[in-house]
C-alpha cells in the first residue's frame, strides 16, 4: 500500500480520531456478529501501546440524520470493552461542547472513547463542511480503518481526513494489500468465483475479473441472465432482461475464460419444503426456478478451484439461507478452503455463508468491505482511500 499508515505517525500523547466500521447487527441490546469490532482491535491496540488517546467514530444502520435510540452505539461499546479489556467511555453525542469537555478531562490512561453514531447528524452523509470541522476539532490526528465505508464520501471518511493529518489504519492497510495482491500481481492460475443475486450489481466486477483472472466461474442467480442470452429456457428463475444482451457480449468476449453451471437445482417455490430436483441447464421446467448450482457443477467448479494458486470469491452459488439450496455454496466453500490457494472472500452474504460453515479460518483473507471491496475490484477509486495522503507526501 502506498498510503501513509498509522505506523508512520508519531501518535504518542496525541488524540487520534479513528473512523472504524462498527456497522454491526444488534438484537435485544446485544451485538450478534462482532467480526467488524474484532477486526478493528489491532489499530486500537497499536494506538494504546504507543501512548495515543483513541476517539472512535462509526455509523451503524441507516438512521435518518437524527438521533434514533435503535441505532445508538451503546451495545457496541459494551462488546468493544469486553474484547479490548480496556475501559470504553461511550458518549451520547459525536460532536459539540459536551464531547469536547469530556475529551479534555481525560488522561492517557483512560482507555478509549466511542462517540455516538455519526449518522445521527445530517452532515455525515452530506459531507457537510461544518460537521467535518466539528469532528476535526476533537483530535490532533485522523486514522481511517473503515474500509467497509471507504466507498462513501462522507464527513467521517472524507471531510475530516481533509482537515487533519491523516493515515490508514491497520485493517484498511490489510484490505488494500490483499485486494492489490489479487488484482495487480496474482499467483496463477487465478480463479475468480462470482455469484449472488444480480448481474446488474456486478457487471463492472465481471468485466474487471475477466481481464485479470484466468478463469471466472459464475453461479448464483446471475447465471440465468447468461443462460437466457444463450437462448435457454430459464423458467421462473431470476433474470434481468435489460442485461441479457450485455451478458451475451461478455460471454463472447471471454470464451473459455468464463465457466457457467451445467446443472441446476430447481424448485417451484423458494421454500425449504418445496421439493427440489436437479436438472441439466437448458432443461429447466417453465414452472420452476433455479435456486442453486447442481452437483456436477460443484464438481467441475471444484476442479478449477483445486488447480488454482489464487482464488477470489464473491456471491453465494444459491439461496444458501435455505438448507435445500445451500449445497452449491457449501461445496464451493469447501473446495476453496481445501485448495491451498491464496483465497480472498468479499461480500456480506458470501462472508456470512463462509462463517455459517465455520470455514473462516481456512480462508487466507476475509474482506470486511461488502460494497467497498466490489468497487475496489471494479477498479473504482474509493473516496475514503483517495483522500488519504501517499507515503511519499508524509
Ligand atoms: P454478496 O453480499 O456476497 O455480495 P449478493 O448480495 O450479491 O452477495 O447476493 C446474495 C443473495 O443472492 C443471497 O441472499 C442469495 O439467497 C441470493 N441468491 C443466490 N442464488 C440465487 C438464486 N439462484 N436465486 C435467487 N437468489 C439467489
Ligand atoms: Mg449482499
Amino acid at each position: 500500500m502506498n498510503k501513509r499508515s498509522v505506523r508512520d505517525l508519531d501518535v504518542g500523547g496525541k488524540r487520534v480520531l479513528v473512523r472504524v466500521d462498527f456497522n454491526v447487527p444488534v438484537k435485544n441490546g446485544q451485538v450478534t456478529d462482532d467480526t467488524r469490532i474484532r477486526r478493528a482491535l489491532p489499530t486500537i491496540r497499536h494506538l494504546l501501546e504507543n501512548g495515543a488517546r483513541p476517539v472512535l467514530i462509526s455509523h451503524r444502520g441507516r438512521p435518518k440524520g437524527e438521533p434514533d435510540p435503535k441505532y445508538a452505539m451503546d451495545p457496541v461499546a459494551k462488546r468493544l470493552e469486553e474484547l479490548l479489556g480496556v475501559p470504553v467511555l461511550k458518549l451520547d453525542a459525536a460532536v459539540g461542547q459536551e464531547v469536547e469537555e469530556a475529551l479534555k478531562n481525560r488522561n492517557a490512561e483512560g482507555g478509549v472513547v466511542l462517540l455516538e453514531n455519526s449518522r445521527f447528524y445530517p452532515g455525515e452523509t452530506k459531507n457537510a463542511p461544518e460537521f467535518a470541522e466539528q469532528l476535526a476539532t476533537l483530535a490532533d490526528l485522523y486514522v481511517d480503518d473503515a474500509f467497509g465505508a471507504a466507498h462513501r464520501a462522507h464527513a467521517t471518511t472524507v471531510g475530516v481526513a481533509e482537515r487533519l493529518p491523516a493515515a490508514a489504519g491497520l485493517l484498511m492497510e490489510d484490505e488494500i494489500d490483499y485486494l492489490d495482491k489479487v488484482l495487480l500481481n496474482p499467483e496463477r492460475p487465478f480463479v475468480a468465483i462470482l455469484g449472488g443475486a444480480k448481474v446488474s450489481d456486478k457487471l463492472g466486477v465481471i468485466e474487471s475479473l475477466l481481464s485479470v483472472a484466468d478463469t471466472l466461474l459464475i453461479g448464483g442467480a446471475m447465471c440465468f441472465t447468461f443462460f437466457k442470452a444463450q437462448g435457454f429456457e430459464v423458467g421462473k428463475s431470476l433474470v434481468e432482461d435489460e442485461y441479457v444482451e450485455e451478458a451475451g457480449r461478455l460471454m463472447n468476449e471471454a470464451g473459455e475464460g468464463l465457466v457457467l453451471p451445467v446443472d441446476i437445482v430447481v424448485a417451484k417455490r423458494m421454500e425449504e419444503t418445496a421439493s427440489a430436483k436437479v436438472v441439466r441447464v437448458g432443461e429447466i421446467p417453465e414452472n420452476t426456478m433455479g435456486l442453486d448450482i447442481g452437483p456436477e457443477t460443484v464438481e467441475r467448479f471444484g476442479e478449477h478451484i483445486m488447480g488454482a494458486r489464487t482464488v477470489f470469491w464473491n456471491g453465494p452459488m444459491g439461496v444458501f439461507e435455505i438448507d435445500a439450496f445451500a449445497r452449491g455454496t457449501e461445496g464451493v466453500a469447501r473446495a476453496v478452503a481445501g485448495s491451498g490457494a491464496t483465497s480472498i472472500v468479499g461480500g456480506g452474504d458470501s462472508v456470512a455463508a463462509v462463517s455459517k460453515l465455520g470455514l473462516e479460518e481456512a480462508m487466507s483473507y476475509i474482506s470486511t468491505g461488502g460494497g467497498a471491496s466490489l468497487e475496489y475490484v471494479e477498479g473504482k477509486e474509493l473516496p475514503g482511500i483517495a483522500v488519504l495522503p501517499n507515503k511519499e507526501d508524509a
